[in-house]
Parts: structure tokens; C-alpha cells; sequence
């Protein structure tokens, strides 16, 4: 009973280590960033779910942002108006035709840091005479300055974006500061703002909070990026980074094309109240910027302003979230669950009896099992990317694999020490364990017993009641050695119908009691033995040998002396126990 509690604890100790030390080693080798392209692939196929335009089985398209409208310019508009960079007075009249129907606030994104002529003075008098039009600069590098009329009466905001390491742009920046120019704010949250500022809604910093830099915009609780934030690996975090959580591509806004506008030809009231973003969306105007939807298809800089105005506006107002991250204990918590998860689902698979006999159940259960527990996080971080969370993946993924690894890995390396018929250790495992006990008892003063058993008249066993009874029998002696022996003696089939027994630091008396103890349990297993000259019942002897181990040759010594001691009990009738100390003692 104490032994199998010992057992049991060993076994729950080492089965709780293996998550633990994969999660661990999983969560340091992210560190190293090697999880981090893996992980923001993952983000992008949850972003292209959600699409509009992606028909994948999963889909969950993301409405239209209604409080918005696009006036694009793409590639044919070019071609019909033969002219680029769009004339002053060509931009003018466009504004001017937006403004008759009240736009809550209009967005230029086109650059016009000089006049091009003809028309500079009418464009000048719109920005003028536009309070709630906002223009473009570029501050980071290579600085693009403002329209100067827009820039006097802080109507701009910066287009600088942030690129990842794969030239991905999956954030938004909010704010930069610099001791040159203070704060500035980006041309989406400006519009984002000034759009806002209608419904009464004025950000503010929270300052219950625990995060100094919470933002508060109407329902919106905005949280600045830090260097390792979700499955980032330090990331350049300067200024105030959110994730971007994108609606899609131009699909997911309605959009205008310019000539539509110019020619007055749109829906009455397309631009009441409404936001306006006038920007390109030609290849040839914009610099193409990857996002998560196109691995071929870039996307234009306006399409993601549109999607960083959208997501402030919709998480001030409604409820689509903005993407948020966890903190680092309970991302490595997730993983940590997800690791022991994996591998006790291995652990049950590679450990349930009804299954140990058949492989090829074992192993499609196995495979469905991890398959399915794989889909399952995949599925659950999905599901809490639409609720907005960013969580790890990938880095689970592979710590249940490891895991999984582990358990496989480790209950073959038990199967192959142990006998499969009377599951105690094999005469493979017997002999190392023998090695290693040497090994570290030859500095010890303490000897080590060794006790070899055989059943008695075995042969005539299996004569008697044949060959499937002998098994059995086999196993229930087996079983009542465990029984006799102490927590930290070691037992092992020698040979057919013999065990060894290794007991460190026990001397030959010690060594007796425990031999005595193996031949009283099997007595009382009470196995008929009809044709046994010595009892009725299935008997045993053993041959009892003590020595201090101090090289190889002194283990095989105490094989010998113990075989020798065997040969006697046998000798001397059975059913005994014979040290080889005393026959030394009787010799002299
Ligand atoms: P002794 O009392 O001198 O030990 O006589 P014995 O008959 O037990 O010894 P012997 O070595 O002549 O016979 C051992 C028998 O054990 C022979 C073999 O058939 C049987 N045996 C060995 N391994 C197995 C096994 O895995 N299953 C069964 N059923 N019998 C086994
Ligand atoms: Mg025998
Ligand atoms: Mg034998």
C-alpha cells in the first residue's frame, strides 16, 4: 500500500514536471523571437476568416463601417482625368462638392506640402473655410510637411506607419513625441476624434487604472503596445502603438471613385454626417503596404487609414473591439493548461488498458485525439480573437506536441524495461540497475543483498495444469514479491520461472527476513500444486547473498553466491531460504 502511494506520488510529480518544463522551455525558446513569424501568420489567417472578401468555410464577414465613406482614386480615374498629382483647383472643387452635404469631418489623404497649379487659390480658400477638414504630413525619415493654411490651424495629423519585421503593418500608431515638435497625433486618430467630438466624446487618460497610459474614448479602452506585447518579440514599441484590428479591404467601406463625385453622380445624402476620406488607391500614387489579407495583393495607404479611423470609431461607439493582448503569466498560464492538457490526453491514450493491445487503435486515437486537441486551440484562439484577444497559438501548438512526445517517449522507454507478462522489471533492466547500484554503493560501508527465487517444481506445474495456468501463476507470484519487498528494494524476472530481488544497504539478516516474507506470501496464494513433492501448494526457493559492492566483478560475485545459495535450497528440499553466508558458516 505505502509502496504504490510512493509509486504514485513519483508518478504524479514526474507527470506534472513534464508540462511544466516543456511549457517552460517553450515559453523561453520564444523569447528568442522563433515563434514570432509562425505566430503573426496564424494572426493574419484569423484576420482573413473574419473577411469580407476572403470565402473561406469559416466565414464571419465583418460589417461595413456605416459612418464612413471612401472618395478613392484609382487607376482608371487617373487615366480619364490624364493628370497626376490632381491640380489644386480639381481638389477644390471635389471638397467643395463633399461640403454641400455636411460632412462631419473630411480626411485628405493626399499630399500637398506645395501648390500645384492651376487653382492653388481656391484649394487655399477651402482650407481656409474648412474647419473640420483635416490634412497629411510624414514626420518619421524622410518628413513630407503639411499644407501650411492646415498646419497653422492644426488640422493635420501624420501617415507614418509601423512595419514588421516581414514588412507586414498589423499596428497602428497613435501618437509620436519628440522633443522637436511635442506631441503629435496621427491623421486617423485626429479624424477619429474630431468625428467624435460631435457625440461629446473627449479621451481621457484613466487614472484608476494600473496602466498609466489606459486611454479612454467613449466605450474604447485603448492600451499602449509594450515591446513583447501578445506573440511580439521586442518590437520597436516608440510613440503610442495599438494592434490594428482590421475591418478588411476595400470591400469592408463604402467607397466613391472620384469621377462619381466630380460628375455629381452618388446617392442623395452619401456624405451627410458622415466621415469622408478623400485618398488614392492606385498602385501608382500609393506605395503599396502589406497586410494581413494579401500575401500578392498590397493594399493602399488609404484603405489603412480607413481601417485604423474604423476600429477607433467602432470600439468608441459600439462594441467591436479593439485587439488587445494578455500579460505574460497568463499567456504562459494558457500554455502551461494547454501542455498538461496534451499530455495527459496522450498519457490516458498510451496508458488505458484497452488500448495497449491494439497499435493501430492506439494510434488513431492518438492522432485524433492531438489532432482534435490542435483544432480545439486553434478554434479557441480564433474565438477569442473575435472577442478581441491576441493570444498565443503556435507556441501551445508545440508544446502539446512536445509534451505529447515526452509521454510517448517515456512510456516506451518503461515499456522496455519492464516483462510484459508479470509486468515487473526485465532481466535487461535488472542488469543495469544492478550496474548502477554498484556504481554508487562502492564508496559505502553498507553491503547489498541480492535473493534469487524460483518456483519449485515448475515443470510439473505447467505438465499439470498446462501452460496458460503456469502464466498465471507466474503472475501471482510476481505480484506477492512485490508485496513482500520493501520500498526500496528492486524486483525483476531473472529467467523463466526465477526473480531477482536487489536490496541496497541490507545486510544478510536483513536480506532473510525479506526472502521469508516473499515464501509466506506466496504460501498464502494457496495455488494448488497437486503433483509438488513438497507441499500442496505452489512453494518457492530462495538463495539469499550479501557482499559490499565495490566493482563489477564483486555484482557478479553476488549473482554466483546468491545462484549457489539457490542450489542449495533446492538441494536441501525446497520451500527455503538458504544464505550463502551460513553455508560458509556450516563449511567451516
Ligand atoms: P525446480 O523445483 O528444480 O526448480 O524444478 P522446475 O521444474 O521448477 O525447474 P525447471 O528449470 O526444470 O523448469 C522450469 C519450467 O518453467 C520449465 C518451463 O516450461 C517453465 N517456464 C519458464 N518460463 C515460463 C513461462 O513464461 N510460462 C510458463 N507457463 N512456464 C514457464
Ligand atoms: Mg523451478
Ligand atoms: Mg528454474
Amino acid at each position: 500500500m505505502l509502496r504504490s502511494l510512493g509509486e504514485n506520488l513519483y508518478r504524479w510529480r514526474k507527470m506534472l514536471l513534464i508540462p511544466a518544463t516543456v511549457a517552460g522551455l517553450v515559453v523561453g525558446a520564444n523569447w528568442t523571437g522563433i515563434f514570432e513569424p509562425v505566430e503573426l501568420l496564424t494572426f493574419d489567417q484569423f484576420f482573413r476568416w473574419r473577411s469580407q472578401e476572403d470565402s473561406s468555410f469559416l466565414k464571419l464577414p465583418e460589417k461595413v463601417d456605416p459612418r464612413m465613406v471612401i472618395v478613392t482614386i484609382d487607376e482608371s480615374d487617373i487615366i480619364t482625368l490624364k493628370k497626376w498629382p490632381l491640380p489644386d483647383g480639381k481638389l477644390a472643387q471635389l471638397i467643395n462638392i463633399i461640403k454641400k452635404e455636411n460632412p462631419r469631418v473630411i480626411g485628405l489623404n493626399i499630399f500637398r506640402d506645395f501648390p500645384i497649379a492651376p487653382g492653388t487659390e481656391a484649394l487655399n480658400d477651402v482650407f481656409s473655410n474648412t474647419p473640420n477638414l483635416i490634412g497629411i504630413e510624414k514626420v518619421i525619415g524622410d518628413a513630407i510637411q503639411p499644407p501650411p493654411i492646415l498646419s497653422q490651424s492644426k488640422q493635420v495629423g501624420f501617415v507614418d506607419l509601423v512595419l514588421d519585421n516581414d514588412g507586414k503593418i498589423r499596428r497602428d500608431l497613435l501618437s509620436i513625441t519628440s522633443e522637436k515638435f511635442g506631441q503629435k497625433l496621427s491623421f486617423s486618430l485626429t479624424l477619429a476624434l474630431t468625428y467624435l467630438k460631435q457625440e461629446n466624446i473627449i479621451p481621457t487618460l484613466n487614472h484608476s487604472s494600473q496602466n498609466e497610459d489606459e486611454i479612454i474614448i467613449g466605450k474604447a479602452h485603448l492600451f499602449p503596445l509594450d515591446k513583447n506585447a501578445g506573440n511580439y518579440v521586442n518590437i520597436d514599441n516608440g510613440g503610442y502603438q495599438i494592434l490594428l484590428n482590421y475591418r478588411g479591404g476595400e470591400k469592408s467601406f463604402q467607397t466613391i471613385s472620384i469621377l462619381d463625385v466630380l460628375s455629381q453622380q452618388y446617392p442623395d445624402n452619401l456624405f451627410h454626417d458622415r466621415l469622408v476620406l478623400i485618398g488614392g488607391t492606385a498602385a501608382s500614387i500609393q506605395p503599396s503596404l502589406l497586410t494581413p489579407y494579401n500575401q500578392s495583393y498590397p493594399t493602399s495607404g488609404t484603405i489603412i487609414q480607413a481601417n485604423a479611423i474604423s476600429q477607433i470609431l467602432s470600439a468608441a461607439l459600439d462594441d467591436r473591439p479593439l485587439l488587445k493582448v494578455w500579460s505574460d503569466p497568463l499567456e504562459w498560464v494558457w500554455i502551461l493548461t494547454w501542455t498538461t492538457i496534451g499530455m495527459f490526453t496522450t498519457y490516458f491514450i498510451f496508458n488505458r488498458n484497452s488500448f495497449q493491445y491494439n497499435t493501430i487503435i492506439k494510434w488513431s486515437v492518438f492522432i485524433v485525439s492531438n489532432s482534435g486537441l490542435g483544432l480545439l486551440l486553434i478554434g479557441g484562439s480564433y474565438l477569442l480573437f473575435l472577442k478581441g484577444w491576441w493570444v498565443p497559438t503556435i507556441t501551445p501548438l508545440i508544446a502539446i506536441i512536445g509534451s505529447s512526445m515526452i509521454v510517448m517517449v517515456d512510456k516506451w522507454k518503461y515499456l522496455a524495461t519492464v516483462d510484459s507478462l508479470t509486468q515487473v522489471h526485465n532481466r535487461f533492466y535488472f542488469d543495469k540497475i544492478l550496474e548502477q547500484t554498484w556504481l554508487l554503493n562502492q564508496l559505502s560501508r553498507r553491503k547489498t543483498s541480492l535473493i534469487l527465487c524460483d518456483i519449485d517444481h515448475f515443470k510439473q506445474y505447467n505438465d499439470t495444469y498446462g501452460h496458460p495456468a503456469g502464466d498465471r501463476c507466474l503472475k501471482q507470484v510476481a505480484q506477492a514479491i512485490r508485496i513482500a519487498i520493501r520500498g526500496t528494494d528492486f524486483v525483476a524476472r531473472y529467467g523463466g520461472e526465477e526473480f531477482a530481488i536487489i536490496l541496497p544497504k541490507t545486510d544478510s539478516k536483513e536480506a532473510r527476513k525479506v526472502a521469508l516474507r516473499i515464501l509466506r506470501k506466496t504460501k498464502f496464494l494457496k495455488i494448488e500444486h497437486s503433483r509438488s513433492s513438497t507441499s500442496d501448494y505452489v512453494t518457492l526457493s530462495c538463495g539469499v547473498s550479501s557482499l559490499r559492492l565495490e566493482d563489477q566483478s564483486s555484482a557478479k560475485t553476488l549473482i554466483d553466491q546468491a545462484d549457489i545459495a539457490l542450489y542449495k535450497a533446492k538441494e536441501q528440499g525446497r520451500n527455503r531460504v538458504i544464505s550463502y553466508d551460513s553455508l560458509l558458516v556450516s563449511e567451516n
